[in-house]
């Protein structure tokens, strides 16, 4: 009986490896393809300065929109494409997409001065050229470099220090602003990280999910943003969703925001659009402020 089970167990269990397996193979041979088709595209997410309300830049997060299957989000390839090297292929296309965005945008009048955000995966870092990729893209693209802004996660810095901090200062140099994403999940601390070059540390989104209710992320908030100014770091809260998250952290002195409380990562045509409606909404606010005094 039990021997049995076992078995079965055992059977259902090589079942679903192989089936996952060949998932991620044939995941893999569809990503080299559609690179090739072009079938990536970047999201811009809003982030706003909580002294002015002003609209400082945007997060560039890469989508799959896939012949057949849709829209895919990064969670679903990313992690696959680390795996198999794509992702330098894929990073090099976003970090380029985005500046070249960044750069037209920049031509626009309303829409003031932007900084944009790229994501850096690990292997960029020890297999690709990021640092030489971004080098050109500023180049031909005649970007200012304090306008392109490098997101790393804690645990890539610990993993890796050494290929880390050379491409780290080499940015630095160059004017690239730095900085931690999903800070307080990685185990590391501002103590560690305040040895590199690095410029701002982005607040995990768990950590303003439960700011409102629970007594430690408060603490663990409010601490992460009084050490990160002591060591001159700008901090961003990340996945602000509510009014009063908003309103705790203007009060813990908070300097910038981003979440689906202000807007969702957007395609580029919609991004302008959003940028352009709130700038309205904000001179609207300011106009009543000041028949209000
Ligand atoms: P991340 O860099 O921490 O990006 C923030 C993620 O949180 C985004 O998910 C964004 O859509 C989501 N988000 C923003 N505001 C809110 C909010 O208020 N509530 C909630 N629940 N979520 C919010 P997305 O776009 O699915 O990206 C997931 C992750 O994939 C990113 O996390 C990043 O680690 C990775 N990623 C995205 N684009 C790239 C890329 O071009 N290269 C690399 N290496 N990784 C990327
Ligand atoms: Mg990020
Ligand atoms: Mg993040
Ligand atoms: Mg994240």
């Amino acid at each position: 009986e039990a021997k049995n089970l076992g078995r079965n167990q055992y059977r259902m269990y090589n079942d679903e490896m192989n089936r996952r397996v060949q998932e991620r193979n044939a995941l893999e041979k569809d990503m080299r393809r559609a690179l090739m088709a072009d079938e990536f595209l970047v999201y811009y997410q809003p982030k706003i300065d909580l002294n002015t309300s002003h609209v400082v830049g945007m997060e560039a997060l890469v989508r799959w929109q896939h012949s057949n299957r849709g829209l895919i989000t990064p969670n679903k390839f990313i992690p696959i494409a680390e795996q198999s090297n794509l992702i330098t292929d894929i990073g090099e296309w976003v970090l380029e997409e985005a500046c070249r965005q960044c750069q037209e945008w920049s031509e626009v009048n309303e829409l003031g001065k932007l900084q944009v955000a790229v994501n850096l995966s690990a292997s960029q870092f020890k297999y690709g050229d990021i640092t030489g990729t971004a080098d050109r893209v500023l180049q031909k693209l005649t970007m200012e470099p304090g306008c392109l802004e490098v997101e790393i996660t804690e645990t890539m810095v610990m993993n890796d220090a050494d290929a880390v901090s050379q491409a780290l200062h080499h940015f630095a140099r160059r004017g690239v602003s730095i900085s931690i994403d999903d800070f307080g999940t990685g185990y590391s601390s501002l103590a560690y990280l305040w040895r590199f070059p690095v410029n701002k540390v982005k607040i995990d989104r768990s950590f303003i999910k439960d700011l409102l209710h629970n007594n430690e992320a408060q603490a663990i908030v409010r601490s992460v943003i009084s050490l990160a100014h002591s060591l001159n770091l700008v901090v961003i809260a990340e996945g602000v969703e509510t009014k009063k998250q908003l309103e705790f952290l203007q009060k813990l002195k908070c300097d910038q925001a981003q979440g689906y409380f202000f807007s969702p990562p957007l395609p580029a045509a919609s991004f302008v659009e959003w940028v352009k409606e709130y700038q309205e909404k904000q001179a609207h606010k300011g106009l009543y402020r000041k028949i209000g005094r």
